[in-house]
């Protein structure tokens, strides 16, 4: 089974996401649970929580088609370690309410190096913090998002992901999620399919199947290689939509969510059902 969505809002509570995903035919979602430009949010309420639930499972979402993301202001790479902690702190929290929620994924970007310390400690440091996190809440994996490479963010390339992998000790619970736009515009040349089959033979070899637990579908306003994370609707970017197609056709991409966070959203139910229509499964 494919499962297909997008980033739906959460705006009046998480209890909302379900329900905006099921208006636009997905078979997945992603979501913030909570205020994902800020540091603090009130906790989730039990009432919160049951609401949430039963929309999953009125609309049909088990945990497997949801991918909640994280804040965008948390650094679990950060060089200082004041504000190392306090990222640190907030991931453990966003952990925490994904768990409550019944959620088994919290996707998030692996962090930057702010020219202060070097690549090899930044990777070290984001898998402490996944080790730490693990410690602290139970069954959720923590999903790394390969980034565009912009500015000093690490997890651009594979080899950066498997490094921060091989530090994590338990493997069950690390995963990654492929972007691809960022992967596009980290310099993955996605946008032919002979580019495209030496870039997932790439992953194989360096990261593994296994360890892909979900795809963003974005296509890309930057060109190849221009380190610029600007997601497109799909085909109307430089990556174009054979990408796209070509991932509806292998089973390597069954059974996680596949989401949008195409910049259109009055075109998601259109795009879900135009990538439903190219699958093979
Ligand atoms: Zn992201
Ligand atoms: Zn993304």
């Amino acid at each position: 089974m494919y499962y297909i969505g997008a980033h739906v809002s959460a705006a009046g509570g998480v209890f909302n996401a379900p329900v905006n995903a099921a208006q636009i035919g997905a078979s997945a979602f992603a979501l913030f649970t909570k205020n994902q430009r800020r540091w603090q949010s009130p906790p989730l309420t039990a009432d919160t929580i049951a609401r949430f639930k039963d929309h999953c499972q009125h609309y049909q979402f088990s945990a497997a088609q949801i991918l909640p993301h994280d804040s965008y202001l948390i650094n679990l790479g950060h060089p200082e370690q004041g504000a190392l902690e306090k990222s640190r702190h907030a991931f453990i929290d966003e952990m925490q309410r994904c768990h409550q929620l019944g959620l088994k994924l919290l996707n998030f970007h692996p962090g930057s190096h702010l020219r202060k310390q070097s690549e090899e400690e930044t990777l070290t440091k984001i898998s402490e913090s996944i080790n730490l996190a693990h410690q602290h809440v139970p069954e959720v994996i923590a999903v790394i998002e390969n980034t565009a490479g912009q500015g000093s963010n690490l997890g651009w390339n594979f080899n950066q992901l498997a490094t921060i992998i091989d530090q994590v000790n338990d493997k069950q619970r690390v995963g990654v999620c492929l972007d691809t736009c960022h992967a596009f515009a980290a310099g993955y040349p996605l946008q032919t399919p002979q580019g495209w089959l030496e870039t997932f033979h790439e992953f194989e070899q360096i990261v593994g199947f296994d360890y892909l637990k979900a795809m963003h579908l974005n296509d890309s306003k930057g060109d190849l290689g221009s380190r610029l994370d600007r997601h497109h609707s799909l085909g109307l970017g430089h990556i174009g939509r054979e990408c796209f197609r070509l991932i509806m056709q292998d089973v390597r991409f069954t059974g996680i969510p596949l989401i949008l966070e195409t910049i259109d959203d009055t075109l998601w139910a259109e795009e879900i059902s135009w990538l439903k229509a190219q699958s093979s499964a």
